[in-house]
């Protein structure tokens, strides 16, 4: 079958941009060429690829481009450690991605969904429904787009010289190339299961991107079907699973696709998963104050996760104006995560990131949208 000019060349297997090229009547090794530029090179532009003929880089050029994902907002937070970008789809849709610099990495948090069907009553993503699955094109594009950031030479010549974290760290810091990624932003990747693995396995690809699966995190709100097809991938990707609250009553009011799934189908999934991988999940936390985040229901918790493999994740949810759900104190979150370590359940408080400027999935895109307003994610 003819292959017909692609909206982004991020859409293309590497085959079908051989089958392109070669219906152009390139030989095999220029789709080789292009397809390092693309993703060893993070090539954005046609016209940068230097050692193609002209003629080639003019045709591409004209017939087709690199990113599917134009770039309508940046912001940097306050302390330059997190950076969030505001993408537009072709379509004209928006989706988020996220950049979180820690000392010796750089973890990027990608969107899978332009907005999603979960409808957790704390996120801003959840109450705005979903638009459509993305690409593997448009999912790879955010991780392309975060690594090109983070080795833009002429960013780094030309940075603010308060932006001490990367000036501390000196150019050749692992900072600076991308280290991790977490599959966590806007959507269920679950739901969207073929093409959001489609897009992993040419980011963990050797001969593309490249990134070893290990450091690769997939969070799902708990979809039981999706969670046993990840057991029979060959990429070890890191399962996480979104759990909020220890009982079915709260976690339905919390996470309303409990009602379909409820926790012990998910439970019956993820000891499953281990069984099989014999890999140690994380189960998601996030602590609402008074709403799920009492010694009564850390205990619960404890009992629940009692001899599963796992390592609990607990995140103070960020703060999100007019809202009932607030963050968990820091006190009453280390009293939580106390309780767990007693009871034998490892568990860790996580720093909440980017405050300042609407990391929380889903807040940014509602934020542009309606000039205010700003919501959550777990
Ligand atoms: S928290 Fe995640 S799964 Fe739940 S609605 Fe938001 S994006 Fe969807």
């Amino acid at each position: 079958m003819p292959i017909s000019e692609p909206t982004s060349l991020l859409e293309l297997t590497q085959e079908e941009l051989t089958q392109l090229l070669a219906s152009w009547g390139q030989p095999r090794y220029r789709a080789d060429q292009v397809w390092a530029w693309l993703y060893g090179k993070l090539a954005a532009d046609p016209a940068g690829m230097t050692d193609l003929p002209k003629a080639l880089r003019e045709r591409l050029t004209a017939q087709t481009r690199v990113d599917p994902l134009k770039l309508i907002i940046q912001q940097r937070s306050s302390d330059l450690q997190t950076a969030k970008w505001l993408f537009r789809l072709p379509d004209g849709l928006t989706i988020e991605t996220v950049l979180m610099l820690y000392d010796e990495r750089s973890t990027v948090c990608i969107s899978t969904q332009a907005g999603c069907a979960m409808g957790c009553v704390f996120c801003a993503t959840g109450q705005a429904g979903l638009a459509r699955n993305l690409t593997p094109g448009e999912i790879v594009a955010q991780v392309l787009a975060a690594a090109r950031w983070l080795a833009d030479d002429e960013r780094r010549k030309t940075m603010d010289e308060n932006d001490a974290t990367i000036m501390a760290l000196g150019p050749s810091s692992s900072v600076l190339r991308l280290t991790n990624i977490v599959v966590m932003g806007m959507g269920e990747p679950l739901a969207n299961y073929d093409r959001t693995w489609a897009a992993l396995r040419r980011i963990t690809d050797p001969g593309a991107f490249g990134l070893g699966a290990r450091h690769i995190t997939l969070s799902t709100v708990g979809l039981p079907q999706g969670i046993r097809k990840m057991a029979d991938e060959p990429l070890q990707i890191n399962l996480a699973v979104s759990l909020h609250a220890p009982n079915d009553d709260l976690r339905t009011q919390l996470v309303p696709i409990n009602h379909r799934y409820p926790i012990a189908e998910v439970l019956a999934a993820v000891k499953d998963y281990i069984a099989r991988t014999h890999r140690r999940v994380t189960f998601e936390y996030a602590l609402m104050a008074g709403i799920n985040d009492t010694p009564a229901l850390a205990r619960q918790l404890a009992g629940l996760l009692k001899g599963v493999l796992c390592h609990v994740n607990l995140i103070p949810l960020n703060p999100v104006a007019e809202s009932p759900y607030q963050p968990s104190s820091p006190e009453n979150a280390t009293a939580f995560q106390k309780i767990l370590e007693v009871n034998h359940i490892p568990a860790t408080v996580r720093m909440r990131r980017g405050i300042d400027i609407d990391a929380g999935c889903g807040q940014l895109r509602r934020r542009a949208a309606l000039g205010t307003g700003e919501g959550m994610k777990g």
